[in-house]
């Protein structure tokens, strides 16, 4: 088939919600991809960091093969083999207690929503239904109602209203005016944590100003209230650290990772 045919396939029969390249990739190993023409092109974008060990790593499609001619899936009803081996070498990695793992990075962002509502319940005594988070102008964090609710993108929450209470957002990078909304909200006992990428990946790859992740890490330390890190993007060596917030030595309460997290094989 041509190009053109593979493209209206596309666009007649899949959801217009990205705006690709006119390129029609039919093979890709390491950093290049081939189209069904036969040319080849570098892929300098990773798949968002969704490749970041490359198009078909030789030792992450072993490791899958080996496994899926085994066993591919279980439900929880049973231990598996594997999940406590995958767990414990995940929370080592970040340095954490324990994992939760989830299908996508949107669903592992709400996972870790959920965690800071329930933690601020239980644990900081923050009365029912008043948990707030802080996230940051121009955020990224995936396409769910909840997510979509806090995002200052309208391409992202335009259209999909009512959204979901409780998120409060400010400019990323300007720490007197976080610091001030978590005095306040954190006085108020109603803040659950913050919420932020380390660089901000969608927004056009934004940094940071230097020292602003460690203030955030001890302000959320002084006010004890949650650090959440969405490192979907900007973790798991993208950078050059293991994740972004190492370049400060910061270690947030909660990591956030997907993408690379699959090998570039699974979401
Ligand atoms: N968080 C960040 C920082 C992202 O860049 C993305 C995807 O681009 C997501 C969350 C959502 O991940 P997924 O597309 O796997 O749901």
């Amino acid at each position: 088939m041509s190009t053109e045919r593979f493209i209206e396939l596309d666009e007649t029969y899949s959801a217009h919600n990205y705006h690709p390249l006119p390129v029609v990739a039919a093979s890709a190993q390491g950093a290049w991809i081939t189209d069904v023409l036969g040319d080849t092109y570098l892929d300098m974008l990773a798949g968002y960091s969704a490749l970041n060990f490359g198009h078909g790593h030789p030792r992450l499609v072993a490791a899958l093969t080996r496994q899926l001619s085994q066993v591919a899936l279980t439900s929880r009803v049973v231990h598996n083999d594997q999940l406590g081996l995958f767990s414990q070498e995940l929370a080592e990695l970040c340095g954490k207690e324990m994992v939760l793992p989830m299908n996508t990075g949107a669903e592992a962002v709400e996972t870790a929503l959920k965690l800071a509502r329930k933690w601020a319940y239980e644990k900081r005594g923050v009365a029912p239904g008043e948990a707030k988070i802080i996230v940051m102008g121009r955020n990224f964090h995936g396409r769910t109602i909840s997510i979509v609710s806090f995002s200052s993108d309208p391409d992202a929450s335009g259209n999909f209203a009512p959204y979901t209470p409780g998120f409060y957002w400010v400019p990323f990078g300007e720490f007197e005016v976080l610091a001030a909304l978590v005095q306040t909200l954190a006085e108020q006992n109603q803040l659950a944590g913050v919420l932020l990428e380390p660089i901000q990946g969608e927004a056009g790859v934004i940094l940071p100003p230097d020292g602003y992740l460690s203030q955030v890490r001890a302000l959320c330390t002084q006010y004890q209230v949650l650090m959440m890190a969405d490192e979907i993007q900007s973790g798991l060596g993208r950078t050059g650290f293991t994740f972004a917030c190492d370049a400060e030595d910061v270690s947030p309460d909660v990591y956030i990772l997907g993408k690379a997290l699959g090998g570039g094989l699974l979401p």
